[in-house]
């Protein structure tokens, strides 16, 4: 009766194998597919596909009795794939296990339902947020699943009690503890380090100071605004703007003031913008805001009115009070004249121009659009004297 050796190491390398491959999909589907029942009931078709390869692959004793690694996915599934995961991961093994056939296949399924159902439950007891992460997670989890099946075993085998829990259930069990914290570690693993990285990549995107998105994602995000625009034939418009005389305010305040105030007048332009603008701190004190279907004249009346906005507020600093003024740069582009680097070019001119002007002000740049794609700007024009 007791089960070979080199049956158990096979086995064992086959499995490790299955655990390998389940990562690998559990890494990808929580890359892409959004959190909700497409990824959990994804997750269960995973762990359902790990089991059935574990059942067809296992020992089947003479009796009908089939010993195999399933329980370690069944275990999992749930504690990785909330309930859809676990009832999609059950129900598949149930459906190769009736294929299997033999004599305990009723009591084989009732195990596979045992096992999916308490790891779930157990899994949401011992862990915060039912997520086990932790080795001594896995490990009481592990001990768990053994459970149902020793009993059944048990019973089945019961001619020699002794001998079935030395040569059996010992090893059994210690594969089946041993399966579930190492593939518990992996898929845990790999779900750390999947939200490490998009922690990571949503802050290389993002500005520190003021919490705007920075030039890199609004470069990225443009395309995606401009191509929209282009499909649609929409007008999309660029403001630059600048804060005026900002190293006077460094100087006189100090940066600690200076970085404030910057973070105040983010904060107020995000105010002025409609959800599907675009934001972001281009550079030192310079913000860039695209704004989608939106010609000169609405884009101008957005400008000036951050513009005034910027200029009422006054700033407390280091127990002092003082303003700010912007100038804006704005310009519009559609059509094949469309594109990121040329609209932002013309109302970076335009903000020139309004420097030039004396500041505190919105200048438009008249895009040379109608007269053909992709010409330079001609003039600029101011729209709000001071
Ligand atoms: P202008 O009206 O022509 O724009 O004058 P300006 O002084 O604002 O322009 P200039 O380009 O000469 O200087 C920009 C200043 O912005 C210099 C720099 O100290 C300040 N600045 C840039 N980034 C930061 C920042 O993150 N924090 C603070 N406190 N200051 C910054
Ligand atoms: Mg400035
Ligand atoms: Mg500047």
């Amino acid at each position: 009766m007791p089960i070979p050796f080199e049956e158990f190491l096979f086995a064992l390398v086959n499995n490790l194998g299955v655990f390998a491959l389940l990562t690998m999909g559990y890494g990808s589907l929580l890359q892409y597919l959004s959190r909700g029942p497409l990824r959990f009931a994804g997750i269960g078709c995973l762990f359902g596909a790990g089991a059935s390869f574990a059942m067809v692959g296992g020992v089947h004793f003479p009796n009908g009795n089939i010993v195999d690694a399933r329980g370690v996915m069944l275990a999992l599934s749930g504690a990785f794939g909330g309930p859809i995961a676990a009832a999609v991961t059950a129900l598949i093994a149930t459906f190769v296990r009736l294929l299997l056939g033999g004599g305990s296949m009723l009591q084989g399924i009732a195990l596979i339902w045992i096992t999916a159902i308490t790891s779930l439950v157990f899994a949401r007891i011992v862990a915060p947020g039912g997520r086990p992460s932790k080795t001594h997670h896995f490990f009481h989890l592990g001990l768990l699943a053994c459970l149902p099946a020793s009993v059944l075993l048990c019973n089945a085998l019961a001619a020699d009690l002794p001998q079935i829990a030395l040569y059996v259930l010992l090893p059994l069990g210690v594969a089946k503890v041993f399966g579930v914290v190492v593939l518990g570690r992996f898929l845990s693993s790999a779900r750390e380090f999947l939200i490490a990285t998009q922690a990571l990549e949503r802050q290389a995107m993002l500005d520190p100071l003021t919490g705007l998105p920075n030039r890199r994602s609004l470069e990225r995000n443009s395309t995606a605004i401009i191509d929209k625009a282009r499909r649609r034939d929409e007008c999309v418009a660029a403001l630059v703007i600048d804060i005026d005389h900002f190293k006077r305010m460094n100087d006189r305040y100090g940066h600690d003031a200076g970085d404030e105030v910057l973070k105040q007048v983010a904060a107020t332009i995000v105010t002025h913008l409609r959800a599907g603008d675009a934001a972001a701190r281009y550079g030192g004190e310079e913000i860039v805001v695209l704004l989608p279907r939106t010609a000169l004249a609405e884009a101008s009346r957005v400008a000036e009115r951050i513009r005034e906005a910027i200029g009422r507020k006054v700033f407390a600093v280091n127990g002092d009070s003082c303003s700010v003024t912007v100038s804006i740069g704005v310009a519009d582009h559609r059509g094949e004249a469309l594109n990121f680097k040329s609209l932002f070019k013309a109302a970076d001119e335009a903000l020139y121009q309004a420097k030039d002007g004396g500041r505190d002000r919105v200048v438009l740049a008249e895009a040379a659009r109608d007269a053909g794609a992709g010409l330079p700007v001609e003039r600029a024009t101011l729209a709000a004297a001071s």
